[in-house]
């Protein structure tokens, strides 16, 4: 592969650099001009522009992305989606999911994000049917983006136990995803189900990221049987959304947070869906995103992602990071340099993705974006991006003005 010299770019310090890219690896970091290129290598120029390592998208829903025109849900509950998005599953064809999947993914990548985890949904009315799917869209992109399937198994049918279902989870695996989801908190027995995905997760040795407790009801902890039963795992955990634990007394939340930390529990919270579908009707208004001042106190690993898009869970997403970091900010009370690692060294750490930064040594996937300061690049959110994966460029994108704001291009 090409040897290539990304020059003038700042980095988040403020130092302005030389990158040398040699095959999938960064070789050379240093002050600008101080860098020799082999005779032959490729030069970008990169000035204006902050450099960094590729973000992560740890948790999306590509199955249900760009699917808000054909699902209502007039609450704007989680209850309202799940039923409208229920509603669509018999009508959805196998094509349908693979383009929206396809496109929701290359937004993503556009965007700077070279390793994505998805859910995607699976079980007794779907069967592997979205699995596949996915799974050719994976392959389709297998030299841009490394996509990992979660399959997102919903519950027995009624009279059916966890013991019978989940052989649809091993047929989820067995089609080609990666890890086991599922969403034992709205389950009608939530402890078997998070030992019947666990126990598949185990004897599969893949990871296990389960939506959980993803309501702002404090009498709902399922977190707390996850982590007794954790504790001991060979497999990587995750627990996504974990509304409630936001919702407890302080001293709850902590205890909860070391028990996880103890268990070596990944938190990744989604700030979009949540304040979007939580909280609705309740005076005062209540924010829905999890404990994150608890979690890191107790020193457990959180990360941020996007989740729904553009579907019932989620009218509006703009498969960015970027917007993610902001709400991180704005709602989540994280600062800004926090947000970014939630989005960028964290979200690959959670879900099991190569380290990326601009140092020697590292895997070369890096983003760069048109912004003075990483400020600059969560408020404003430029479009104007360079994206490497292993690398190779995989997407550019350039906007043009013209008119009065043209000078903003100069
Ligand atoms: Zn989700």
């Amino acid at each position: 592969m090409a040897v290539q010299l990304l020059t003038g770019g700042h980095l988040a310090s403020g130092e302005i650099v030389d990158v040398l890219l040699d095959g999938d690896r960064v070789s050379q970091v240093g002050p600008v001009a101080s860098v020799t290129a082999p005779e032959g290598a490729d030069r970008v120029e990169l000035t204006g522009y902050l450099l960094a390592g590729a973000f992560a998208e740890p948790h999306v829903h590509l199955d249900k992305a760009f699917t808000i025109g054909q699902v209502d849900n007039p609450e704007g509950t989680l209850a309202g989606a799940m039923t409208g998005y229920g509603t669509l599953l018999a009508g959805a064809t196998d094509e349908d999911v693979r383009v929206r999947a396809r496109r929701a993914l290359l937004h993503l990548v556009g965007n700077g994000v070279t390793a994505v985890r998805s859910h995607v949904g699976c079980g007794r009315l779907l069967g592997t049917r979205a699995i596949e799917s996915v799974v050719a869209v994976r392959e389709e992109l297998r030299d841009v983006v490394d996509l990992e399937i979660v399959a997102h198994i919903g519950g027995p049918a009624a009279g059916e136990s966890w013991a019978e279902h989940a052989d649809r989870l091993r047929q989820a695996l067995d089609a080609g995803a990666d890890a086991v989801g599922g969403n034992p908190a709205v389950d009608a027995d939530p402890v078997a189900a998070l030992e019947a995905c666990l126990a598949v997760a185990t004897e599969r040795g893949c990871p296990l990221d389960l939506h959980t407790d993803e309501t702002t009801d404090v009498s709902v902890l399922t977190l707390r049987e996850l982590a007794r039963r954790a504790a001991d795992a060979s497999v990587r955990v995750t627990a996504s959304h974990c509304v409630s634990l936001g919702q407890q007394a302080t001293a709850t939340a902590a205890a909860v947070a070391a028990e996880l930390a103890a268990a070596g529990i990944g938190v990744v919270t989604l700030p979009a869906t949540n304040l979007y579908l939580q909280g609705r009707g309740t005076v005062p208004a209540l924010r829905g995103l999890t404990a994150l001042d608890a979690l890191e106190a107790a020193g457990v690993r959180t990360a941020a992602g996007g989740d729904n898009v553009s579907d019932p869970f989620n009218p509006t997403g703009r498969l960015d990071p970027l917007e993610v970091a902001s709400l991180l900010v704005t709602a989540g009370h994280r600062s800004l340099a926090r947000a970014w690692e939630m989005i960028g060294a964290d979200a690959r750490a959670i879900i099991g993705a190569v380290p990326a930064a601009p140092e020697p040594g590292s895997r070369a996937d890096l983003v760069a974006i048109r912004a003075r300061s990483l400020q600059e690049a969560v408020a404003l959110a430029p479009a104007d991006r360079w994206v490497w994966r292993a690398g190779r460029l995989v997407s550019r994108t350039e906007v043009r003005r013209h008119g009065a704001t043209a000078e903003l291009d100069a």
